[in-house]
């Protein structure tokens, strides 16, 4: 698949780009590293100034941006608009908390004085994906500028549009010429980036594939790297949960960005005694959701990106109802209109060694499994390769802390779903990848922790 815009509730190919040859992306690297050296001196409250520019022209043209991440990924408007403003949270945080996140730090020695430093690394790759083409993007740029890396994007081939957007506002809000650039390369290209001596880390977000790829390169340069990836989140309900809640809670966080969502709810996992009732409220709601038109206001739930991801869902479900799982609403794309449409689907009775057991589905399919009690549960929601979040529904203060010591996942959320938030880090376990974004750990990630020693 080439460079391109195309609109997932049409089909139709809105635009394509040229990718950069090899001499060109040498070019900017080039760039990258002559900013670097003068970015890396800048005071840091001139960072701060900038990245607060940034944010407020997040603000003011969010519902251009919002536009444009619905066009070429699908994500339902109101959805994409709030995305923008949550990009000028995250800058706004790392503008307003950076200079105290970095700060010298004293140590105890044996010297007369030590202490820690922390210090940018140099120009930093970002690999990211299209499900959120702002709020990814920012969540890294946002850190690291602050830091005084340069920060290099290769964003998903679906979203180009958002891409150069994302380098038009942060060269407008007053950032340097090379402080942050795109890159229009496709994935094969990634490598000759890592292999640039200018390029000091990478980090990237998408699937297990590619983070393995990405990491295997950057391991062979000796360079670190922060791997955002796939997950299958458990949503355990307990028999003391608010059901009306846990229900709400749940149809949130399965159709949220048309299912396409990391943390997404994926696997809810269901106590006997409750599990019946649970199913029918969660059906009403599924069914009570409004497919259609993205751009429109009132649409809960778009097309799914890509006719790739379509196709691929659809298999998963097909191939888990062959083997025995059952669908009770939804299980068949949407065959009435162009586009990419899947609708809300619950599956139970999912047999084991199906997909629907153990793969992540990237869309909006609730797995519905039914357990004896909190020991099936906790055994079942760990019983999968990845571990980025989970969320656990009870109101028993000793299976709240069971919940929480046991569960195996980069952040559980009691009585809540999964979020991401500037001031909490965001990061996974297991094969759901490693490093923290987010929080003052995200801006930890990518620095020279210097130890300074002075006799
Ligand atoms: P993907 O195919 O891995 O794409 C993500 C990015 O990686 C894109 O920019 C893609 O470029 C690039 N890429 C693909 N193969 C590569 C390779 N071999 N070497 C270097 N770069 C490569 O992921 P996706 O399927 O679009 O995205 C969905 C996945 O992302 C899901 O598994 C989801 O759970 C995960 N995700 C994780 C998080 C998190 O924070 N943990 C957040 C969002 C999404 P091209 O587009 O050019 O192929």
């Amino acid at each position: 698949m080439g460079i391109a815009t195309i609109n997932p509730a049409t089909g139709e190919t809105v635009k394509t780009f040229e990718a950069l040859t090899p001499n060109e992306i040498n070019e900017k690297l080039a760039i990258a590293q002559s900013c670097f050296g003068q970015y890396r001196k800048s005071a840091i409250a001139q960072r701060s100034e900038w990245l607060h520019n940034a944010a407020n022209i997040l603000e003011r043209n969010s519902t251009e941006y919002g536009e444009i991440m619905t066009l070429e990924m699908g994500k339902p408007i109101k959805g994409a608009i709030a995305e923008a403003k949550k990009c000028a949270w995250v800058c706004r945080y790392y503008a307003d908390n950076a200079a105290d996140f970095l700060a010298d730090v004293p140590a105890e020695s044996d010297g007369s004085q030590a202490f820690i430093r922390y210090q940018p690394l140099g120009a930093v790759l970002a690999v990211m994906p299209w499900n959120f083409p702002f709020w990814q993007v920012f969540r890294f740029a946002a850190p690291n500028l602050m830091a005084g890396n340069v920060g290099l994007l290769k964003h998903a081939s679906n979203v180009p549009q958002c891409a150069l957007k994302i380098e038009e506002i942060i060269r407008d809000a007053g950032f340097p010429e090379g402080a942050f650039q795109t890159l229009l390369i496709g994935s094969e290209a990634v490598e000759q980036v890592i292999n640039d001596a200018c390029v000091k880390a990478a980090t990237l977000t998408g699937s297990e594939p590619a983070g393995a790829s990405l990491a295997s390169a950057a391991g062979k340069q000796i360079k670190k790297t922060l791997l955002e990836l796939g997950g299958s989140d458990p949503f355990v309900v307990l028999k003391s949960a608010d059901l009306d809640e846990a229900v709400a809670a749940g149809t949130t966080a399965r159709m949220l960005n048309n299912g396409q969502s990391c943390i997404a709810a994926k696997r809810f996992i269901v106590v006997e005694s409750i599990a019946d009732e649970f199913e029918r409220k969660m059906t009403e709601r599924f069914k009570s959701l409004k497919i259609g038109d993205p751009t429109l206001e009132e649409t809960d739930l778009g097309p799914l990106a890509t006719a790739g991801i379509l196709q691929d869902l659809d298999k998963q479900v097909q191939k888990s109802i062959e083997m025995g799982a059952k669908a009770i609403i939804g299980g068949q794309p949407l065959k009435d209109r162009p586009g990419n449409f899947y609708p809300p689907t619950i599956l139970t009775n999912i047999p084991s060694g199906s997909p629907a057991e153990k793969e992540e589905f990237f869309g909006p399919v609730a797995l519905l499994f039914r357990v004896k009690n909190i020991d099936d549960a906790i055994a079942l929601a760990n019983d999968t390769p990845f571990g980025l979040g989970a969320s656990g529904w009870t109101q028993n203060e000793q299976e709240r802390d069971r919940l929480i010591n046991e569960l195996e996942a980069g952040a559980v959320f009691i009585n809540g779903l999964v979020k991401s938030d500037p001031r909490i880090p965001f990061g996974g376990i297991k094969r759901s990848g490693y490093g923290r974004e987010l929080g003052i750990q995200g801006i930890h990630e990518f620095v020279n922790v210097k130890t300074v020693w002075v006799k």
